[in-house]
């Protein structure tokens, strides 16, 4: 009977993580889930100074956000009496030994444990890399423990995947080097070898590496400005790795049914913030209406309530904001207002601050007016008003007839464009905003 798979996401909590680590947390649940096998969280708090819990909250709320729920959760330090408990054994068996040395900076004497290298060539199978061998011998008698309670990261690593009964040990390439040492360990330890998989790195767009440190945006920063759990999930799954076919919006059960850790590329993977938009958009249009605007709602708060015109420009605003957060700015900047009764007009917004002449925007205008009045009512849809408009506009230059036309319909700076609000408004209201818009000119 094979082994039930399990996986883990080990982050360390000292600072908040970026996309390209919540990648790895999105590959090794995917996979887990594929298996049927469990995904299992452990917060690497070995690191007493730097780990903090605030960055562990983080962690975990991000983790729920983004509906990677863990089978199992727990932090390393929980785990210590287990550390000792093989410490001990690896000095017993000979494997491990206290040595006691000069302090560098206070010429004090202090003892670490020390791992007893063997000096061997290891080899192990990596998913994504194929077979890795290194020799370990520079790597000498390497630090396991500060004192029997105070396990450092490799044995720590060791001991914990072993006793989760990890599998799969999805992470960062940045890990490869390590786990050589951390072999050796298991072995000295009578553990089996899981199978690793080390993810290519995750680059930003000028193509340095995402670091805690360096300026990588945190996702709680996207949660606050209105992406949606489903749209990141989606993209962190396709930086560095595809399913077959041309499809790319993908729900987390396509994902899962999808996964494979054969199709992880091997090169790095660039976060494109633009594209992440893109997926964004495409996941906020599959919501319902309703929804649409629940989520509106809650990003809203202590900003007012939707006004009642929205449900008139929904498709408009659907359209045009790729997240929650711009579909509120477009709301704060009147841009969809335009269905107030009334517009106030003034010669400067018509006549674009004095850039047009009164005489021809006029004449402009009025001629629109004549072509959109021949448009039944049926027709007056946003396509067949700019049919009906656009050869003119062209002919006579395009900015001045549309920017009038544009502005009358809409009395604002910023608006979508004259077509969709026309065929919003409705051919009575539009004719009528375009006569008053004349008149004052
Ligand atoms: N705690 C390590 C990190 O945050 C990961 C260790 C591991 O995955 O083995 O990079």
């Amino acid at each position: 009977m094979n082994k039930k798979v399990v996986t883990r996401f080990a982050p360390s909590p000292t600072g908040l993580l970026h996309g390209g680590n919540y990648r790895t947390a999105v590959f090794a649940y995917l996979f887990a889930k594929k298996e049927g096998g469990e995904f299992i969280v452990r917060i690497e708090d070995t690191d007493k100074e730097r780990s903090k819990k605030e960055y562990e909250d983080n962690i975990v709320e991000t983790l729920e956000w983004l509906g990677l729920t863990e089978d199992r959760r727990f932090r390393q330090s929980e785990h210590v009496a287990r550390h000792t408990k093989e410490l001990e054994r690896l000095i017993k068996n000979g494997a491990a030994y206290v040595s006691k040395e000069e302090a560098v900076t206070e010429g004090q004497r202090s003892e670490v444990i020390r791992f007893k290298n063997p000096n061997v060539e290891v080899t192990f199978k990596d998913v994504i890399r194929g077979e890795i061998t290194m020799n370990t011998t520079d790597l000498g008698d390497f630090v396991i423990a500060r004192s029997l309670q105070e396990p450092v990261f490799h044995l720590a690593v060791v001991v914990d995947d072993a006793d989760e009964g990890v599998t799969h040990v999805i992470r960062g390439e940045d890990h490869i080097s390590n786990t050589p040492r951390q072999i050796l360990i298991q072995r000295a330890l009578g553990y089996s070898t899981p199978l690793y998989a080390h993810l290519p790195l995750v680059l930003g767009s000028d193509r340095t590496k995402l670091s805690k440190r360096r300026g990588a945006r945190a996702l709680t920063e996207y949660r606050n400005e209105g992406y949606l759990p489903s749209a990141l999930i989606n993209y962190l799954a396709f930086l560095g790795w595809h399913p077959e076919g041309e499809k790319e919006i993908y729900s987390i059960e396509e994902l899962v049914e999808a996964f494979t850790l054969e199709r992880i590329q091997k090169s790095a993977g660039i976060f494109d913030e633009v594209k992440l938009s893109w997926f964004n958009h495409e996941h906020m249009k599959l919501l319902s209406d309703d929804v649409f605007l629940a989520v509106l709602q809650m990003h809203m708060k202590g900003k007012g309530v939707i006004p009642s015109y929205l449900t008139k420009v929904l498709p408009l605003l659907r359209e045009r904001a790729a997240t929650f957060a711009q579909a509120v700015s477009f709301m704060e900047s009147g841009e969809f207002s335009f269905l107030d009764d009334s517009v106030t007009h003034t010669r400067e917004l018509l006549l674009q601050n004095g850039k047009l002449d009164a005489s021809f925007t006029s004449a402009h205008l009025q001629a629109v007016r004549g072509l959109l009045a021949e448009l039944s009512n049926e027709a007056f849809t946003s396509e067949k008003i700019k049919n009906a408009v656009f050869p003119y506009a062209t002919e006579a230059g395009r900015g001045a007839v549309l920017w009038p036309l544009r502005t009358a319909l809409s009395g604002k700076e910023k608006s979508p464009d004259p077509f969709s609000i026309a065929s919003i408004l409705g051919k009575e209201k539009t004719l009528r905003r375009i006569e008053e818009a004349a008149k004052i000119l």
